[in-house]
Parts: C-alpha cells; structure tokens; sequence
C-alpha cells in the first residue's frame, strides 16, 4: 500500500487484546493514521506483546500496596482512600467518614512470653477478622470504601466510609472490640486480646489524612490511658494536651544540660517537738518558653520516655551534694536526713540503680543511713514481688525506704510487713480527710497504730492547719510535712528556715 498522505501517528499505548487462543494479552500499540492514494483513510497500528511484562508490574503493585505479613492493604492505599473520601466529604459534607486507629494493648507481652511466631501468627488473625467487618461494613451500599489496613507493627487502622455521625463510628469500634476479644488459637495456645481504639471523624477543620490519622492516635493514647480496650473519640483539646506534652519531653531532653532544673527541699518535722529533723527533695523545672512546669506533669513524661533515668540521678546527686553541703555550713541546724523521690522506672532498673546510689553518696561523702528513697505505694503494688530484690538492696546499703502516698493505691496495712520500708509516708488526701469524717480518723487511728506495731515511722504529708496537725498528734503520728510548718524551700533558704521550724 502506498502510504501518500500520514496524517498522523499515535501511541505508543498501553491496551488489551484478546489473543485467537482466547487468552487476554497486553500490548503496547504504535501506529499511524494516514490517506492511502485511493483518498481514502487508513489505520496502520503494530502491536507488542507485552503481557509478561505487565503481569510483573501487576505483582508489583500489588506487593507494594499490601503488607506483606497480613495481606491487608497498606498505608499507601490508606493514604490514598483518605484522600478521596476528604474531597468527596468537601463537595458532598453528607458522605462522612471516620478513621479508627487500633492499637493492640499488652501486644510486646505476647512476643515475649509466646515468642514472634505466635506474635505474627496473633496480628494475621486479627487482621482477618478486621477486614471481615470492613466487608460488612463495606456491604451496605454506598459505603463500600471502607477497608482495614495495617498501619505498622501491632497498629491497624479502619477506614470506615459512608457513616453520618460520631455515634455510628463508635458503634462499628463496638463491633471490632467485640470480634477481636474472641479468643485467638496460636501454636501454643488459646490467648484472648484487646485493643485500644480512637476514632477521628473527617470532615473536621484538619483535613489533610496526615492529620486525620494523627487526631485518631492521639485519641487512642487516650484510650490506652483511660484503661484499655476502650474507644475514645478525638477532640481539639486533646491535640493541644499532646502538642503540650511533646513540647514538655522535647524540652526535657536538653533540660539538664541547660541547668533547667532545680531541687526544692521541704522540711520533714517531728510532731512532738515543732523540731525539723529531715528533708524531702522536690524537683523543679523551668523551661525558656514553657515557664514553670510542675512536676506533676513532666516526671510522666519523663518515665514515659525515658528521661527519668537521667534526671533522677541529676537529683540523687545534687541532693546529696546539697545535703553535704549543708553540714559543711553549719552541722547543727542542717537536716540529718535526706529524702529523695524514685520513679518507677528507676526501680525497674535493677542493680544499675544500685550503682548509681551509691556514687552519688561516695562522691558527696554522705553516710548511706542519712538518706531515704521514697517509693509510691502504687508502685511498690504494681511490681510487688518484683521491686522487693532492689529494696533489700538498698537496705543493705544502708538507704532508708519510705512508701510515699500511702492510701492512695490498693494496699492494705497487712502488706507493709512484706516491704523493708522505714517510712510510711500517709498522704495528703486521708489528713484532708481527717477533719470532715470519723471513719477516716477510725482508719488513720489503726494506720498509725499499726505503723508503729512494725517498728516503721509514720509521716503525714501535706499537713495545712492547726486542726490537722492537733488531731495528727492525738492519733500519735510521729512526724509531718506541708505547709503549715514550710513549703518547699530554694536550698539557699533552709538553714534560716530551720530555726524558725
Ligand atoms: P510527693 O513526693 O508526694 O511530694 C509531696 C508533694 O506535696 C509536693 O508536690 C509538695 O510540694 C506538696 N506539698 C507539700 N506540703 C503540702 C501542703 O501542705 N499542701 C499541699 N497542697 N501540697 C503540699 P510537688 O513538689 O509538686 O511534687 C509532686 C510530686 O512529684 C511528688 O509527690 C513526687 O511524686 C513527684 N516528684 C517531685 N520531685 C521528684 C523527683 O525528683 N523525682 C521523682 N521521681 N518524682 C518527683
Ligand atoms: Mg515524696
Ligand atoms: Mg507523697
């Protein structure tokens, strides 16, 4: 044919043809329009065959939006899903959606105690029955864009489309809480499993799915806080708490290098004389932008992330030093004892502790009987048995142990015997509550009196009025702190105080 006139060449494209065997192959298309010399138009197309081709990249694809261990789609998809769903919401704000971001709650001890296999084999489980719902969720018409997905490690995230309100998204959190609490067979064994859950619903002022994604964890830090297997839905407040807290650990990180913190000491004074006769260490933070920030707030931070660590033996050794320093300068007025407060995750350190009591007493030269650790009773609780190895050994140092808070946590008086404990400090809510009922005073009556029997001292903290300290006496307290004697005093101002106590 003679080929006159080309008018115009397309491709290369991408298109699909049907082989004479009946199989379906790809092909990449070339070709031409053109007139022929009888005038008339002709199409001049060469095909490829690049099916093997094609069938890759598809494996491809696929590999790359599905994560690898479940099979769930994975966050690019999510990504991807959300994207669409933001803008349709904009156009239509009828078509509401909501993220569930789930993350499963004790996940690091199923690892540990049944090993990975049985960690994975766990998440394919739940993966499969989340994408179950998804389907469910998906089959009610128009909302079939709902799908499950793994967003990293034991977190999955349910993009559930096609609802109207809060309320329904919390009903489907309800759903997925009752099918996954369904026992699971690993190798070993049956386990049961929770998660914590947090909703952000879209169509909020944050749109991006960046953002949408972060709101929903932030709710399910709430959730895991508020006690797990539970769903809490996002709220602004919420992301202005965790933009605080981020700010307090970014802030922590650097604070003692930048000489940030500083020790305030309030005097521990006997009930019977009005004489001080010790010290509690209370750390104080001051951050450039942050201002003061109580301890209350950022010592969680600080376990949280770690920072405890550090700090705490900033603390243990500037008391320390301090209270050396005070017998240097005038060893009549200054207080024989020191007590300084431990984390929990510093008791869960184990012997380096150890080590780390003992350098801050040698480098002060401080006698170990002049100080006392102070541990909450929550803690001493929550790892009963296993706390009780680290306190013989400061015992055996020759450190004093105090339980702080006693009355706040779920102990009994018959389990102080267990405990090595010196000190029994009574906290500041029970001598609030001396006053106002008789049952508390028959409580406090026994508290002390059983403190006694076991040879422990007693201390009331937070002791405010008059009032108080007379009915702490009557009830044969031995020894108090708070306000009405001193609050928590810059070192510099302790020897003058003391007098005056
Ligand atoms: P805590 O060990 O029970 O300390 C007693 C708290 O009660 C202190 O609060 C103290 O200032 C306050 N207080 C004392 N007397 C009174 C009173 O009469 N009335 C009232 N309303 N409060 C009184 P602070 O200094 O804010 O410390 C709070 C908590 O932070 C401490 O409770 C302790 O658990 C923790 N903390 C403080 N410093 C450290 C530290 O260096 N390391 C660790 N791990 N925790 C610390
Ligand atoms: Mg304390
Ligand atoms: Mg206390």
């Amino acid at each position: 044919m003679e080929r006159a006139l080309v008018d115009g060449r397309f491709g290369p494209l991408e298109s699909a043809r049907l082989h004479k065997d009946g199989r379906r192959i790809d092909v990449l298309m070339t070709g031409a329009r053109f007139t022929g010399a009888d005038g008339r138009p002709y199409v001049w197309i060469i095909d490829n065959d690049i099916s093997e081709r094609k069938a890759s990249e598809r494996a491809l694809l696929v590999a790359a939006e599905q994560d690898r261990l479940t099979g769930l789609a994975n966050r690019a998809v999510l990504t991807r899903r959300l994207d669409e769903l933001i803008e349709r919401h904009a156009r239509d704000p009828s078509q509401g959606f909501a993220v569930l971001f789930l993350d499963l709650d004790r996940f690091n001890l199923i690892n540990d105690t049944l090993g990975h296999e049985a960690g994975d084999a766990l998440l394919i489980q739940m993966a499969d029955r989340l994408s179950d719902i998804a389907n469910i969720v998906g089959a009610d018409g128009a909302v079939h864009e709902s799908i499950a997905t793994r967003f990293g490690g034991d977190e999955f995230i349910v993009l559930v489309a096609g609802i109207r309100d809060a309320d329904a998204a919390h009903a489907i959190a309800e759903r997925i809480h009752a099918t996954l609490a369904q026992p699971y067979r690993l190798p070993q064994r049956a386990v049961q499993s929770t998660v914590s859950i947090g909703i952000a619903m879209g169509g909020l002022s944050h749109a991006t799915p960046h953002e949408l994604i972060r709101n929903a964890d932030t709710a399910m830090y709430e959730a895991k806080r508020a006690g797990r297997g539970v769903t809490v839905l996002f709220d602004d407040a919420m992301h202005d708490r965790l933009t605080r807290l981020v700010r307090i650990e970014a802030g922590l990180r650097h604070a003692v290098e930048r000489r940030e913190f500083t020790v305030l000491y309030q005097p521990i004074v006997d009930l019977s004389t009005g004489r001080m006769t010790s010290v509690e260490a209370l750390l104080r933070w001051r951050h450039d932008e942050l201002g003061s920030v109580s301890p209350v707030e950022f010592i969680p931070v600080a376990e949280d992330s770690g920072l405890i660590v550090g700090i705490g033996e900033w603390v243990l050794n500037e008391s320390c030093r301090q209270w050396a320093a005070w017998q240097a300068q005038d060893p009549a007025r200054a207080p024989a004892g020191m007590s300084v407060n431990l984390s929990r995750v510093q008791v869960a350190m184990g012997a380096p502790l150890i080590g780390m009591v003992g350098v801050a007493l040698a480098k002060a030269g401080m006698p170990a009987s002049a100080l006392q650790l102070e541990i909450t009773e929550r803690e001493v609780m929550k790892s009963s048995a296993g706390a009780l190895p680290l306190m013989q050994s400061l015992v055996a140092l020759g450190v004093k142990l105090a339980m702080d808070d006693f009355g706040t946590g779920a102990s009994s008086l018959g389990c102080l015997r267990e405990f090595p404990f010196h000190t029994i400090k009574i906290d500041k809510s029970f001598v609030t509550d001396l006053a106002s009922n008789p049952h508390v005073m028959a409580v406090a009556h026994a508290t002390v009196r059983v403190i006694d029997s076991l040879g422990m001292t007693s201390v009331a903290e937070g002791i405010e009025n008059p009032e108080e300290l007379a009915t702490l006496q009557s009830l044969g307290c031995r020894y108090g702190q708070g306000y009405l004697f001193a609050k928590p005093l810059p070192a510099d101002q302790l020897l003058a105080a003391m007098g005056g106590v």
